[in-house]
């Protein structure tokens, strides 16, 4: 059968969707070219915010009339959406037309399920929490050959109270370090030059392992596979991110100086409320750190406005808070009521005309802050690995620099997969465009 996969969110499930198309074709089902030829539809869904949601909810009662079309194709909701309390009911039950409600602990079921409906043509509902299961023994088609994801763990501990992340996803269940090392080896086999390990909170990795290993160790342990050129990782937890790790990156060249610390607000009040476990000030101190260390590195962040109980006083404060530490990039965010979330309880709820007006008064206060960065890279020759032509012109190639800026230049396709030193010629808020610095490589 032809499959499709729309995949919403983040990284972990851009992954996860590379795992279910493995599967799939494993199973002898090939990818469709669009979701009007497909014979199984997956939706492979977020939960972080209440807008995402509801675009997904929007997106499901348009496959109705695909469904009408195609009374035999197969019709799967997969993903973080699914794990909430009550939801697989709620979906089934406003859209009845769904065929299969895939929990995130049941991606390896999939190609079973599908079968089962072939024959069967019941609907099946699958999102028990099952920690002994974990994806990553499990095969992929991987979407870029020359970039991979590699989860490391899964799970969160965490709780901030914000965050359905720990409700949807489980506890932290690390990887055996030996399996990431043989995953990392057979993806430089075939070809992949860059590396991205993935967690919700890398930072832990390897405390609920019986051997004794950490972030810092696991680093050290993948940094000589041939083949990998560059290491990078997500999601660091400012808290847990220390002087060992930092002395580890030091050591290894091949670890990309791009911090990536999520500070989420810059108020210690709020900080508090959020369950982060640390202070404006200790975070000030890491970045203090990371630009001793690393004064070429990037530092961006994660900041969310309209968080329960934020005062203007407290906005004000991150205001300040963001011009003091003069971050590379942040990546802004209004803050999304989570049903099931400490946060969702709080009786201070934040107007959405107050939210709306604060993100847009701290987006003028950091986006002339990441231009000035990246204007002081007009110039400079980088190293970009091509990832391809730029969404807007075929003739222009994208990549990223190793401290994650994007570049884009005029070049052929065929540099795609290529580390190319490219000259920085002119530098917008999120962007850097150039040219190839060595015509050879033309
Ligand atoms: S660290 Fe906090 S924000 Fe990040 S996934 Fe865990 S609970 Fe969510």
């Amino acid at each position: 059968m032809l499959y499709y996969i729309e995949t919403f969110g983040c990284q972990m499930n851009a992954h996860d969707s590379e795992i279910m198309a493995g599967l799939l074709e494993q199973a002898g089902h090939m990818a469709a070219g669009c979701l009007a030829e497909a014979q199984i539809v997956i939706f492979n869904t977020c939960a972080v915010r209440e807008s995402s949601e509801n675009k997904i909810i929007g997106h499901i009662g348009n496959l109705k009339h695909h469904k009408e079309a195609n009374p035999d194709s197969i019709l799967v909701i997969a993903g973080c959406m699914t794990q909430q309390n009550g939801m697989a009911e709620k979906l089934l039950q406003k859209f009845p037309f769904l065929d299969i409600i895939l929990g995130t602990y049941a991606l390896d079921k999939l190609p079973r399920y599908i079968e089962e409906i072939c024959q069967k043509r019941k609907k099946l509902v699958d999102n028990i929490e099952n920690y002994t299961v974990s994806s990553c023994a499990l095969p992929s088609k991987r979407l870029d050959k020359n970039r991979a994801y590699v989860t490391i763990m899964h799970g969160c501990n965490n709780f901030c109270t914000y965050c359905i992340v720990p409700y949807v996803r489980g506890r932290e269940r690390s990887r055996n370090p030996e399996d990431i090392r043989q995953e990392m080896i057979s993806l430089a086999q075939d070809g992949c030059k860059e590396i991205m390990l993935l967690g919700q909170n890398v930072n832990s990795y390897g405390k609920d392992l019986s051997k004794k290993t950490n972030f810092a160790s696991l680093l050290r342990s993948v940094h000589d596979i041939e083949g990998i050129q560059r290491i990078r990782y997500m999601t660091s937890h400012p808290r847990d991110f220390n002087d060992e790790l930092l002395q580890t990156i030091l050591e290894l060249p091949k670890v990309c100086r791009c911090f990536h610390l999520p500070v989420q607000a810059g108020c210690d009040k709020i900080l508090k409320k959020m369950n982060r476990g640390y202070t404006t000030a200790e975070y000030k101190k890491l970045i203090a750190a990371v630009r001793e260390l690393f004064p070429e590195a990037s530092i961006t962040t994660d900041l969310m406005v309209g968080f329960p109980g934020e005062t203007d006083e407290d906005f004000a404060e991150t205001l300040q808070f963001v011009k003091d530490c003069a971050f590379d990039a942040a990546y802004t965010f209004i803050y999304s009521k989570r049903s099931g979330t400490p946060a969702a309880k709080d009786p201070e709820q934040i107007s959405a005309a107050v939210k709306k007006k604060r993100i847009l008064e701290l987006m003028e206060v950091q986006n002339p802050i990441s231009l000035n960065y990246n204007k002081a890279m007009i110039g400079r020759e980088e190293l970009v690995l091509v990832e391809g032509p730029s969404h807007a012109r075929e003739d222009i190639l994208t990549g990223h620099t190793d401290n994650y800026k994007i570049v884009n230049f005029p070049g052929d396709k065929s540099l795609v997969g290529q580390f190319v030193p490219v000259k920085i010629m002119s530098a917008k808020t999120w962007h850097l465009t150039g040219q190839i610095a060595n015509k050879d490589a033309e």
